[in-house]
């Protein structure tokens, strides 16, 4: 990271987190600090439309803070489609308003469904009382595997990764600067560290990666098939990638604030100036520049 001065006058990004949990909302005094909200991000590069990763319930936080006055037109890359990933899209209020658009790209579904029809099932009557297609913005739909497309100036590169139905990660490539994004990230088995060719190639060399840090390693010993992994994964997968800085992500709900920052010191006393580790909260705001 580098100071904001020389954002100015060299390319990169501005991620922003507005949700960090996974799996469901938390809330309290033991959470306050990191937060309570499921997985949203935004990446904001100077001169181009907002890019935002998930839409859980952080996202709502985000929309409040968008100019009314400002037509709202953006990109969303889901994940997957669980719901800790997907239900603020309904109190995103860019698009509660005429004029807002918003393109979700999303991983192509097991069987014929397409995503459009699994958002239509998910948001309508009795399980939610409005329809999206009675919502005043535009939506529009992109299904993706293994894909490399350009949003704008920003390159994309999506690669399906291993979690519990199809589930991708990104990695956004501009100006010489690399960011990659696996929420929800399966850890092959207790004190496996093994990694897919696709996760690897998200993660090789990034600047940032922000990834699924859900368990300790004695709690993923009783759910090492819920599709998640541990904190001790994430730190082994991105030494091996040579990334700069982790950013632990997707916090279980039952950690709680003073627990994290004991495990994220622990993990930066281990890990010395080979890697930066600092974990995801809601309002952090990372400069990154080339
Ligand atoms: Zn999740
Ligand atoms: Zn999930």
């Amino acid at each position: 990271m580098t100071s904001s001065l020389s954002a100015i006058v060299t390319p990169g990004f501005d991620i922003t987190f507005h949700g960090v949990r996974g799996s469901t909302p938390c809330h309290g005094g033991g959470v306050a600090r990191y937060g309570g909200n499921t997985s949203c991000v935004s990446v904001d590069v100077p001169g181009h439309q907002p890019i935002m990763f998930d839409l859980g319930t952080g996202a709502r936080y985000f929309g409040v803070g968008w100019p009314a006055d400002q037509p709202f037109d953006g990109v969303c890359l889901l994940s997957h489609l669980h719901w800790d990933h997907v239900q603020g899209l309904p109190f995103f209020t860019p698009v509660l308003r005429p004029g807002g658009r918003l393109a979700l790209h999303a991983p192509l579904q097991e069987d014929e469904t397409t995503v459009e029809e699994v958002v239509q099932r998910m948001l309508c009557p009795p399980l939610f009382p409005v329809r999206i297609a009675d919502l005043p913005g535009e939506f529009l739909f992109h299904e993706h595997g293994d894909d490399d497309f350009s949003i704008g100036e920003v390159q994309v590169m999506s690669r399906l990764i291993p979690h519990l139905g199809n589930t991708l990660g990104y990695r956004l490539s501009w100006g010489g600067a690399s960011l990659s994004y696996l929420s929800d990230h399966q850890q092959p088995g207790v004190d496996v560290y093994e990694a897919t060719d696709n996760a690897r190639e998200l993660c090789q060399g990034v600047d940032v990666m922000i990834h699924d840090a859900q368990y300790t390693r004695a709690e993923f010993e009783h759910k090492s098939s819920w599709g998640h992994c541990t904190i001790d994964y994430a730190v082994w997968l991105a030494l091996e990638c040579d990334v700069r800085t982790l950013v632990l992500y997707h916090h279980d709900p039952s950690h709680d604030d003073d627990q994290l920052d004991r495990v994220i010191a622990e993990v930066n006393a281990q890990v010395g100036d080979r890697l930066d580790v600092i974990g995801a909260r809601e309002g952090l705001i990372m400069h990154l520049d080339r």
